[in-house]
């Protein structure tokens, strides 16, 4: 009997990095990697906030200006102030994509309607711009969808940012299946225990806290409640990718549970593994595999659900680059 492959995903994307001419010179900024690579296990959900608001392509570019205490978004050709309807439209836009269950978001960089971070603002009158605005779409969308992983695709040309993004991906796919099923004390702990390792990477202490929510400190509190605290825990710990250290961590960890039944010469091999990556003499899916063929080996039953040892398609390769 052949294994489940991994689950199809629903993400959202600005148009324009799927090769949709939507840009204002009528241009896109198709990412081979998002269209073709990650895009096998992806069902895109394209949005152009720009086209869909009503602005057309091509159109004169738009850009971010700060007024008093406001920032607008206007189109300096023509003097048009499109904050309204923009604000309008992508609060209609944003409660649509909420509906849809979504793991995940890819906004185009440096745009004053999808930029994350970092967007110019204009001043007022003459000057340079500040680089610290964010596009108008994609607050609304981060303010509705705070759970959600978003990145913008110029990030993802980094290895680490993309493998964390991409991880997160799969583990709110994950949360969604659980919240769909309906949350018990029961099956958050088991969630808890199946996304352990990953979160203890990211964040030891992070980790803990979220085990003592659904242990002690969460009795008596109502499974709703203790779903929304932890989901929020987790996002937080999540965030901010695993270091080689806190991987070095679990690595040693790991290596606990399989060391006892290895010759003296597979215990070397794995502890010279561990010590390469530390060293950043190999990547991270060096000594993962070494320790997965022993798990499977050893039949270690606590180990073989961990998300840890598999957090994405094999194929994606992205822990050949972390
Ligand atoms: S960055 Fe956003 S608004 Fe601009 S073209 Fe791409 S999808 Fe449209």
């Amino acid at each position: 009997m052949s294994t489940p492959g991994p689950p199809k995903l629903r993400l959202g994307i600005s148009a324009c990095l799927l090769g949709q001419e939507v840009r204002y010179n009528g241009g896109h900024k198709r990412d081979a990697f998002l269209t073709d690579t990650f895009g096998r296990y992806v069902e895109w959900v394209a949005v152009c906030p720009e086209v869909e608001v009503g602005m057309g392509t091509p159109r004169p570019p738009i850009r971010l200006e700060r007024r008093g205490e406001e920032t607008r978004l206007v189109m300096p050709s023509t003097g048009e102030d499109y904050t309204d309807a923009m604000r309008a439209w992508g609060q209609r836009r944003v409660a649509a994509l909420a509906a849809m269950d979504l793991d995940g978001y890819v906004l185009k960089k440096d745009s004053p309607s999808c930029g994350m971070e970092r967007v110019k603002v204009y001043p007022d009158r003459e000057g340079a711009p500040s680089r610290d605005g964010r596009g108008m779409f994609a607050e609304a969308l981060m303010e509705r969808l705070p759970d959600l992983p978003v990145e913008e695709e110029g990030r993802l040309n980094d290895p680490l940012l993309r493998e964390n993004f991409i991880a997160r991906v799969f583990v709110h796919h994950r949360w969604r299946e659980g919240e769909k099923a309906g949350w018990t004390r029961a099956s958050l702990m088991r969630f808890h225990e199946r996304h352990k390792l990953l979160l203890m990477a990211r964040n030891q202490n992070g980790m803990r806290r979220l085990g003592r929510l659904l242990g002690d400190s969460g009795k008596g509190t109502p499974v709703t409640d203790l779903a929304a605290a932890y989901r929020q825990g987790l996002t937080e710990v999540l965030r901010r990718p695993a270091t080689r250290r806190g991987h070095t961590n679990v690595l040693m960890h790991l290596a606990g549970y399989v060391s006892d039944a290895l010759d003296p010469a597979d215990r070397a091999e794995l502890t010279e593994t561990i010590e390469r990556y530390r060293l950043g003499l190999v990547p991270l899916i060096v000594p993962l595999t070494l320790i997965r063929h022993h798990v499977r080996r050893q039949g270690v039953e606590y180990l073989q659900g961990q998300a840890y040892l598999e957090p994405h398609p094999y194929e994606l390769m992205l822990l050949n680059h972390v």
